[in-house]
């Protein structure tokens, strides 16, 4: 199966986000072994039960009518295996996939040279939708819909719309924030999915899957540990898994066992959960500065110098699965669970010092 990956796809400044290793969006050493990592069948793909189970229903169905396969949207945080399942859905029905994202599609232009190409059944990709300009997405619109291009051609009185027939294709589309996408593009979406952060169990799998492609021994308890500090995201894990391995390389016998793997994420300011220094800057300062909460994103954002973005897609979603903290309608608000990981008091509740003083 092809991949045609458009040439400005990963584009994007260079971001201090983007070079931290808890960072969950894809950094280029990722890409080393990425090919032979990415599972290839739903089999390999581990988690997303509920997914699969659904995307195998309507492939089958697709596949029997000879049909091209109702247009998906994938929502969930980054790493968690959005551009992979697009790509095994391709190879599952045998055909080609086209992957793009929204900031690389700059013109109406760009989207119809794209779509002209694609063959019957054919995927076409686009992740991070959410970014595609109006004048593109009403491009979209009758391309989804009914497999039509609308061109203008020609400014004022001589402008005239012709109209390009295209072959039934299948939209794939990603996004962290699918409350961001506008109504009219969300409803041509047969099909939306939530990817779900993953189980330390799921992770530990992913993680023995990996050592076993990339030819590293390793224990069942090294896997775990590596599986628990990945914060959910199967990018992560297989991140973590190459820094650990490259410490067991030279610091042990070449083998990851637990105590490798301690070493090595501590060593590189990933705590025994994961968290690394903006998850708890930010815990921090909601206790610290804000008695717990509840503080506003964008003040929270403001005061640890993270863009609110950032923390809304990459921080908060780990952190409430782990219930650190609560969203609620005024603001942030961190859990006793939040206290106790960070070591510091509860409010109301004297420590031992304060009460000697007393
Ligand atoms: P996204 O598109 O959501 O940002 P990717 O599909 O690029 O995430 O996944 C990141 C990496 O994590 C992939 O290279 C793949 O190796 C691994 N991965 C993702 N999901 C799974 C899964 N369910 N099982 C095994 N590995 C996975």
């Amino acid at each position: 199966m092809p991949i045609n990956q458009s040439d400005n796809f990963h584009t994007g400044a260079a971001l201090d986000i983007e070079n931290r290793l808890t960072a969950t969006n894809e950094v280029p050493e990722d890409r080393d072994n990425e090919n032979s990592l990415r599972p290839k069948t739903l089999e390999e793909y581990v988690g997303q039960e509920t997914v699969k189970e659904n995307l195998s229903v309507f492939m089958k169905a697709a596949k029997a009518r000879d049909d091209n396969l109702d247009h998906v949207l994938l929502h969930g945080p980054p790493g968690l295996g959005k551009t992979t399942l697009a790509t095994i859905i391709a190879a599952e029905l045998g055909v080609n996939i086209k992957v793009t994202s929204g900031p690389a599609i700059e013109k109406p232009g760009d989207l119809a040279a794209i779509l002209i190409t694609l063959g019957r059944k054919d995927i076409l990709f686009i992740d991070e939708i959410h970014r595609l300009s109006r004048s593109i997405e009403e491009v979209l619109y009758p391309a989804m819909e009914d497999y039509v291009l609308d061109l203008m051609m020609g400014k004022g009185p001589s402008a005239r719309s012709i109209r390009i027939p295209l072959h039934p294709f299948t939209l794939i589309g990603a996004t962290t924030r699918a409350g961001q996408l506008t109504g009219p593009l969300r409803d041509r979406f047969g099909m939306l999915f939530r990817l779900e952060l993953y189980t330390p169990d799921e992770l530990a799998s992913i993680v023995m899957r990996s050592a076993g492609i990339l030819g590293t021994p390793i224990t069942e308890e090294g896997a775990y540990e590596i599986a628990r500090r990945s914060r959910g995201t199967p990018r992560l894990a297989n991140r973590f898994l190459k820094r650990v391995r490259d410490f067991a390389e030279v610091k042990g016998n070449g083998t990851i066992d637990k105590e490798i793997a301690d070493i090595a994420l501590s060593a590189l300011d990933v705590d025994s959960l994961g968290l690394d220094s903006v998850d708890r800057r930010m815990l921090t300062a909601i206790i610290k500065n804000f008695g717990g909460g509840p503080v506003g994103l964008e003040t929270l954002s403001a005061v640890i110098g993270e863009e609110s973005i950032t923390l809304e897609d990459v921080y908060e979603p780990y952190l409430m699965q782990l219930g650190f903290i609560n969203r609620t309608p005024r603001g942030r608000c961190a859990t006793p669970a939040a206290y106790e990981h960070l070591g510091l008091p509860l409010p109301g509740v004297k420590d031992t010092q304060q009460l000697l003083m007393e």
